[in-house]
């Protein structure tokens, strides 16, 4: 048999561990739990466990391994160096030279956004292009350059933190990362929310929303689809800061396409339609067509890209 390759995405309470042939194909799919006591330090050594555990299953030793990619939730340099990932109480340490020498395998690191960019560069929704920008829309904002087919770290490791962009002005609550006015304070699934409920007490708007025990992103994305004009209103303030992120990216990477994935991209082509209104209205003329597509890999684009980051 061929050799394997390990792509592992380090999520906060999972992580989702593939199995590739050499030739990009996935094997084994799993996911463990990522332990985050001990100031995350059974995090790498389970990775480990299971490595073998997997080895085991299918009759394989560690040098029938090519290597392991991993990403991380946080700021990574290319030689494995993570710059903390608040996440999993981890600080600043090498990451990849800590799994190599568990497993005896060569490692290689990303970060999470980063790699789940170039799986969908690899087989996803950036499949047919040469460079692309992911904006990743969940829990947090998160982004992945790809340019040539490699993702951009940055000197700090710390490039495509787009929903970091300081983009909105006179916020008065503070981002998880400490600073005021972040696109992910806006248009994070959190940030959908907050805005929604913002507006939903500075305003005597009728909507159906005021009705709904539970607001969610999902809620406010189907209520707007059905004509609801506060929650047309809360997408459209939300899309605006999108489109204008995504013009700012545009601007320094001019990439060939968009690429839109996290949770919140289950909202569609009207969550799409809404962002590419605005993106034309705020990018440079020569980027105005740049292509915005959907992601296609799900919650799997993580591990594909990390993997490919090892297959390369
Ligand atoms: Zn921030």
């Amino acid at each position: 048999m061929s050799k394997v390759v390990f792509g592992i995405d380090v999520g906060g309470t999972t992580c989702k561990c593939g199995t590739f042939s050499e030739d990009g194909r996935l094997l084994r799919k799993d996911e463990i739990p990522t332990r985050k006591d001990e100031g995350g330090s059974l995090i790498l050594p389970d990775i480990r466990d299971y490595i073998n555990g997997v080895l085991s299953d299918m009759n394989l030793t560690k040098d029938d391994v090519t290597g392991i990619g991993m990403g991380v939730p946080g700021a990574c340099l290319e030689d494995g160096t993570v710059n903390k990932c608040i996440n999993l109480g981890w600080g600043v340490f090498n990451a990849a030279n800590v799994l190599s020498e568990l497993t005896g395998i060569p490692v290689k690191i990303g970060n999470d956004a980063n790699m789940a960019a170039l799986g969908e560069f690899w087989v996803g929704g950036g499949l047919e292009y040469n460079s692309m920008v992911m904006v990743t829309i969940g829990t947090g904002v998160g982004g992945g350059v790809i340019i040539d087919g490699k993702p951009l770290y940055g000197y700090y490791g710390a490039a495509a933190e787009i929903g970091h962009m300081p983009l909105v002005d006179g916020e008065t609550e503070r981002c998880n990362c400490g600073k005021k006015g972040c696109l992910e304070q806006v248009a994070s699934a959190t940030g959908i929310v907050r805005t929604a409920n913002r507006m939903l007490t500075e305003s005597d708007m009728p909507s159906s929303l005021r009705a709904v025990p539970y607001i969610s992103a999902k809620v406010i994305f189907d209520e707007a689809k059905t004509g609801d004009a506060l929650a047309i209103q809360v997408t459209e303030y939300v899309c605006r800061y999108l489109g204008k992120g995504l013009a700012c990216a545009a601007a320094m990477v001019d990439p060939e396409v968009f690429v839109i994935g996290g949770g919140v991209s289950a909202a569609g082509e009207y969550f799409i339609n809404l962002i590419e209104k605005y993106y034309k209205e705020y990018a440079f003329h020569a980027s105005r067509d740049t292509k915005i597509v959907k992601a296609s890999l799900g919650n799997d684009a993580g591990m594909y890209g990390a993997a490919k980051l090892i297959l390369g």
